[in-house]
């Protein structure tokens, strides 16, 4: 059914202001929007929390018959599902969580032209009763969520995608829009053949967040680092700081609280009281921390948010994009910030090692740490690097508004320090069969006679005491770049260091290791043993 656009045009803005209670399109929401309702095919790119549910929920709302939305999260249809439905939109889905009788419900008000909205799980789409089922009612869109599952190169390939071109082929009438929030242009090319959407067109939102200053520091004392940061640059704001562990979360909450700045934790080990009414608080006050694991932040659609502090490593650049992405949506200048150190990486590492999942989850996860660690290791712009691997061209220059833009890292080089690192690792496992950690290794080069030394006669060896030229901090950066750049590896659950099949080019001096200087850090206490 194709409608004349303006007609179209102003029924989607009359939605958005009488459902959603909206006073504007964002970005392209509503170009993308006419030209679904329109009848046109769409491929969108755009960042999470960019509005991407809009671009087909007004559609469906505006078309007659029921929009299809193809969704793998089945763990948030429910919510989303509950949460159109406070709005007064009918909303319904089918997928395997459900039993026969609530199903038949669902189906029974699709027929009836009941249905503004109908979530489908991927896999129900191969099965023939879905497709019949479809048949008997009348569809007016078809939205396909995470559209990036349909590459097989990507990290999220999910083969039931494959069979949702035929949706194109048996409604040829409807239009249908792929969305996704990672594609690379590779990405987006394999969305518009594999789904059949030749005449498509491609609406790509900028992953760019000019307003969010980006930086990442070497980690000393992160709580006391985090403070200083705080009381220097955003003293009274509201802001989200991440943390890895349910008990790094209460311990940091508490530690701000007790220095003067209203925090609240916020994780799945609280009870859900306790967790509404911290949120509730962080939405409505003005300058609240909330102090949290990633569980908080889906769905939370605060302006004034100054900025995000992540004292652990985040487990992708996707992650990271997302988190951080929280900070700064009112445009006003706003700071992502995070401390990052040797534990982190070997800390990750053996999560991904230890953790559940088969070779080729942990080879992805893998691929997911090695991107952020290079985002973290770079000294090049941050925000190239982030728009970079969203598949999106960066300026020329640099942007002027991140920590390695504002004062370029030095470099130097670290061929020598990279390959006493090595050599150490090397003598410890053919002179002694044995694996140490990063601790043992860096006490070994600086010469220290601590009791493990002693114990295990360390002193003893030829490297005993060779790395006298740099501080205990500096080896403990020559490590963590060395992990970050595959030069070495960690094993089992102790972290201890191996070699990798890059080790031995620099052994035998075939490769340079240009490494990042160490930033001197004045404001903190020299220690840089917890990094
Ligand atoms: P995505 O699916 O791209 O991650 P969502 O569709 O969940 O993003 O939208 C993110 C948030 O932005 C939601 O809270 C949504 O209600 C809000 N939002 C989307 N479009 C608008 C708009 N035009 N005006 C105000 N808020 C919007
Ligand atoms: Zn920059």
């Amino acid at each position: 059914v194709d409608m004349p656009g303006t007609d179209g045009s102003s029924e989607a803005r009359a939605t958005l202001h009488r459902v959603f209670g909206y006073d504007a399109f964002r970005g392209e929401q509503e170009a993308i929007i006419d030209h679904v309702v329109a009848g046109g095919d769409a491929v969108v790119l755009m960042p999470t929390g960019g509005g991407k549910s809009l671009c087909y929920q007004i559609p469906a709302l505006v078309r007659p018959g029921t929009g299809i939305v193809v969704s793998p999260l089945i763990a948030l249809m429910q919510d989303q599902v509950d949460a159109l439905r406070a709005l007064g939109v009918r909303a319904g889905f089918v997928n395997s969580s459900q039993d026969f009788d609530e199903r038949r419900v669902v189906e029974a008000e699709f027929l009836a032209g009941e249905l503004d909205l109908l979530y489908l799980a991927p896999e129900r789409l191969r099965l023939d009763s879905t497709l019949d089922l479809l048949s008997r009612g009348k569809i007016s869109v078809v939205a396909i969520d995470e559209a990036h599952c349909v590459s097989q190169w990507g990290h999220d390939f999910r083969p039931d995608y494959l069979a949702l071109s035929l949706l194109g082929e048996r409604w040829p009438d409807v239009p249908r829009i792929a969305l996704t929030a990672t594609a690379t242009r590779a990405t987006h090319q394999e969305i518009t053949q594999r789904l059949n959407m030749p005449t498509a067109r491609h609406f790509e939102a900028s992953f760019d967040r000019p307003n969010i200053q980006y930086r990442i520091v070497p980690k000393a004392d992160p709580k006391k680092q985090l403070l200083g940061f705080l009381r220097e640059e955003h003293p009274g704001d509201a802001g989200i700081v991440y943390c890895l562990s349910r008990n790094s979360v209460d311990k940091t909450a508490e530690f701000l609280s007790s220095n003067g700045i209203e925090a609240v934790p916020y994780h799945a080990g609280l009870d859900a009281g306790t967790r509404a009414a911290h949120q509730a608080r962080f939405l409505r006050e003005e300058g609240l921390v909330v102090v949290a694991t990633i569980a908080f932040g889906m769905g939370i659609d605060k302006p004034d948010v100054r900025f995000v502090a992540h004292l652990d490593l985040p487990k992708s650049v996707e992650g990271y994009y997302q988190e951080t992405g929280r900070a700064g949506r009112d445009g006003l200048p706003s700071t992502a910030w995070m401390a990052y150190g040797l534990n982190d990486v070997i800390q990750q590492r053996k999560l991904i090692q230890s953790g559940e999942g088969d070779e080729a989850f942990r080879r992805r996860a893998q691929a997911h740490l090695d991107a952020m660690l290079a985002l973290c290791e770079t000294a090049q712009c941050r925000r190239g690097q982030l728009l970079n691997y969203f598949g999106q061209e960066p300026g020329a220059a640099g942007c002027g508004n991140c920590d390695t833009c504002l004062t370029p890292p030095e470099t130097w080089d670290g061929t020598v320090a990279a390959q006493k690192v090595l050599s150490t690792v090397v003598r410890l496992q053919r002179e002694r069969g044995q694996k140490f950690g990063a601790v043992q290794i860096v006490d070994i080069l600086l010469g220290k006679r601590t009791g493990k030394v002693i114990q295990f006669d360390h002193d003893q060896l030829s490297v005993f005491g060779i790395g006298q030229e740099l501080s205990e901090a500096e080896w403990r950066g020559v490590v963590r770049q060395l992990l970050a750049q595959g030069l070495l590896a960690v094993e089992g659950d102790y972290g201890t260091l191996v070699l990798t099949e890059a080790s031995g080019s620099v052994l035998r001096r075939e490769r340079e290791v240009p490494l990042r200087k160490e930033p001197k850090r004045p404001t903190t206490a020299k220690s840089g043993s917890s990094g």
